[in-house]
């Protein structure tokens, strides 16, 4: 590689979209997306708290605006960390490849995007609006929690996407994914502590604004 290509890759930059519900953001989020900023050299992580999510049908999720306060309550202090609302303000369901083509908008040319969510929901991404195209536009990084088996992923995945698509998606260990937005609900219901699963600014919300009792 001459001096400068190694140029042009140190100035290629780099943005992180972290993907999710964040019902509720928890410390296990926030581990993952500095763990990833820090790892894969991102400019920044801009936190895409999800509007309609179209896999979600008939669930109870909170309302969009308390998942977005939570996120920017939980975000505000790591500087290289933003929250943004385009899934929240766009109109019908949140399709993934709507929210990375956004993206890829407002980008150099050159640059290049990751996506970061869990790598349960990567288990379902060849169901996703436009896989193929998808893993074109960006790379993935799949958050694992402790014991999650990766062969299995691989497997599901290769039943219907190439090696070379599989190479967009690259596991990312967190053990801090220990924790769980459902586990917390279900602490916050049973009236058992959240006390350190997620940032106090975050726990004060959820009680004030009576989240997750019934
Ligand atoms: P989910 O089904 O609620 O969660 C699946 C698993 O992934 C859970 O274990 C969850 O843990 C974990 N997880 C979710 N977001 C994470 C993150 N950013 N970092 C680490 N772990 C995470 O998944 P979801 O939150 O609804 O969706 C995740 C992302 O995939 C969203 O951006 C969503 O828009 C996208 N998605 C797109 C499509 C599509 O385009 N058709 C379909 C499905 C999902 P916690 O519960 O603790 O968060």
């Amino acid at each position: 590689m001459g001096i400068n290509e190694i140029i042009n890759l140190q100035r290629k930059k780099r943005i992180g979209i972290m993907g999710g519900t964040f019902d509720p953001i928890h410390q296990g989020h926030l581990v993952t997306a500095e763990t990833a900023r820090s790892k894969f050299l991102l400019e920044k992580v801009i936190f895409v708290p999800s509007g309609q999510p179209p896999h979600k049908k008939g669930k109870v999720i909170s309302n969009k605006e308390a998942r977005y306060l939570m996120t920017v309550l939980a975000t505000s202090g790591n500087p290289y960390f933003e929250v943004s609302r385009v899934e929240l303000d766009r109109p019908g369901e949140s399709y993934a490849i709507d929210t990375v083509k956004y993206f890829r908008s407002k980008m150099e040319e050159g640059s290049e995007l990751f996506f970061i969510t869990g790598a349960d929901a990567i288990l379902e991404i060849v169901n996703w609006k436009s896989v193929e195209e998808l893993l074109e536009c960006c790379t993935f990084i799949a958050a694992t929690r402790p014991g999650f088996d990766l062969g299995a992923l691989r497997d599901k995945l290769l039943e219907k996407l190439t090696v070379n698509h599989l190479q967009k998606i690259i596991p990312l260990e967190v053990p801090a994914m220990a924790i769980s937005s459902t586990d917390i609900r279900e602490k916050v219901k049973k009236g058992l502590t959240i006390k350190y699963l997620l940032p106090v600014e975050v726990e004060n919300f959820i009680y004030k604004n009576n989240l997750y009792k019934n």
